[in-house]
């Protein structure tokens, strides 16, 4: 396999942050096996994908010496790899010579435990590394949707003669060797989720190693041309859409749902420039036989209803959503708790459950796809930090608590939101949405305390974690905070002020 050269990192990249991935290979011809991972639920990025190993370059990572590699980022990048692989599975890539087994494992705990660097591990055992070793295969950036986003080099590496990868179980679920025709069949029947770098690798990997190098190097740009499809389950295509939602969300995402006839969620932006993308991904469907045949809307904020009246002219499709939205959006049918959406099955039976989920708004629908367990949630979980403004009268504290109950309820092992990242772990994340609102609730009691207050006065005690240029918005949630308590006569309101029930 020969390297191509890797492409210079050139201008800024204000927001990313350098990481390194590497795919660990072995056997050949049909035997060609890839090492991947499942992510553990307890990870901030990423929880419960699939994925090779790699991670964020660190400040060690630029000391290694490698010759032959000018590019700074390359350089670390390739030091990243190689300290990854060996924290991840125990295989050492790209060593001049052999190490033994025993000098591995302990180089491992050692690395693992922040004891030691690389670079002092490489002075210690006087390893060299021969950075050709590691083949270049392609350089990925997370798309705009992500709030965390990554400017990651792939690289390709054989394990070596006589080591063996194995997993430490923590960050990491689980490790595999599988062939890369099987990850992608699993991927077509949705039973597992990765992003599309994944994807384009494992495609690669199962043309064979013919060429594979420059593929593989080559695979961002065929993977961006015409559009870049976001498809990190098989059928379902997240396109992020540039609109104004609530900070620190800048975009929503529309979803292209089904393997043939379409549902299209939430096309949030009517700006022409935004439209013309989407429909850039969709004539790049259409030319797989995905169509789309039905538009919905999970609620009436504007950042998921924008493109709405310019898709429904485009695709000459259906508008559906929830009774209450349609004193604020033309709805061509209206759907309700239970309602189902049948979409032509494939590898998957696309049996779509409407869910009636109040709490953001009265009019939030949310949608359920038991045969894989994903819920598409709309603005009900944040796919990053943060949390969900609940808004009175439209939101509603004690409608979201039940809301969320429910859909814990459900178990889905994915969620899909309108904004920010897809993430498995679902119900943990779920669950931890319900609990911070209820430490809140107990915050809110204790600032009550025993005189009377107005909000203003309460934001300061209650929120004391929360920034104060967020306050305005959390101001909102504060009082559907008290007007639960009302409810259940534990806060009494007069006038402007609030005291203890
Ligand atoms: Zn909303």
């Amino acid at each position: 396999m020969t390297t191509p050269p890797v492409p210079p990192s050139g201008a800024p990249r204000p927001k990313f942050r350098d990481s390194a991935v590497v795919v660990l290979v072995r056997g050949r011809g049909d035997a060609l096996e890839a090492f991947w991972v499942q992510r553990s639920e307890a990870v901030p990025v990423q929880p419960g994908f699939h994925a090779f190993v790699g991670g964020k370059v660190d400040a060690a990572d630029t000391l290694l010496p490698l010759d032959g590699v000018d590019d700074e980022f390359e350089r670390a990048a390739r030091a990243c790899a190689i300290r990854e692989a060996l924290e991840e599975t125990g295989v050492l890539v790209a060593l001049e010579g052999a190490a033994d087994a025993a000098t591995l494992a302990t180089a491992r705990e050692q690395l693992l435990a922040g004891t030691v660097t690389l670079p002092e591990l490489a002075e210690r055992h006087g390893w060299r590394f021969d950075a050709s070793q590691l083949t270049f295969a392609g350089r990925w950036q997370t798309p705009a949707f992500a709030p965390v986003r990554f400017d990651t080099l792939f690289f390709l590496a054989r394990v070596p003669e006589g080591q063996e990868a194995s997993i430490v179980p923590g960050e990491l679920e689980h490790g595999e060797w599988i062939r890369p025709a099987d990850a992608i069949a699993r991927w077509e029947r949705g039973e597992v989720t990765f992003a599309a770098p994944i994807l384009w690798t494992m495609r690669d990997l199962a043309v064979g190693e013919e060429n594979l190098a420059s593929r593989l190097a080559d695979a961002p740009r065929r993977a961006s041309t015409p559009a870049r499809l976001v498809e990190l389950q098989h059928g379902i295509v997240l396109h992020a859409m540039k609109t104004r939602p609530l900070p620190p969300a800048q975009h929503t995402n529309a979803y292209f749902i089904g393997e043939r006839d379409c549902l299209l969620v939430d096309p949030g932006s009517g700006e022409p420039e935004a439209l013309e993308e989407l429909f850039g991904v969709a004539d790049l469907l259409a030319t797989q036989g995905r169509r789309v045949k039905l538009i919905l809307v999970t609620h009436h904020h504007p950042d998921h209803t924008g493109g709405v009246a310019a898709c429904r002219e485009r695709f000459g499709a259906p508008v559906v959503g929830h009774i209450a939205l349609s004193p604020h959006l033309k709805l061509d049918r209206v759907v309700g708790d239970g309602d189902s959406i049948e979409l032509p099955s494939g590898h998957t039976k696309w049996s779509l459950k409407v869910l009636s989920t109040p709490g953001h708004t009265r009019d939030h629908i949310a949608l359920w796809l038991e045969s894989r367990r994903v819920l598409f949630c709309g603005d009900l979980v944040p796919g990053g930090p943060g949390s969900v403004i609940i808004d009175p009268p439209d939101g509603d504290m004690g409608d979201y608590l039940a809301t969320l109950d429910r859909m814990a309820a459900l178990e889905p092992a994915t969620i899909f939101p309108a904004h920010g990242s897809p993430q498995g772990a679902a119900v943990r994340r779920i669950k931890a949405l319900a609990k911070h609102r209820r430490e809140r609730e107990v915050r809110v009691l204790a600032a009550l305390g025993d005189s009377e207050r107005t909000l203003a006065e309460l934001l300061p005690l209650a929120y004391d974690d929360t920034k104060p240029e967020l306050w305005p918005l959390a101001e909102r949630s504060l009082l559907a905070h008290l007007m639960l308590l009302e409810k259940g006569g534990r806060a009494v309101r007069l006038g402007e002020r609030w005291r203890r029930g």
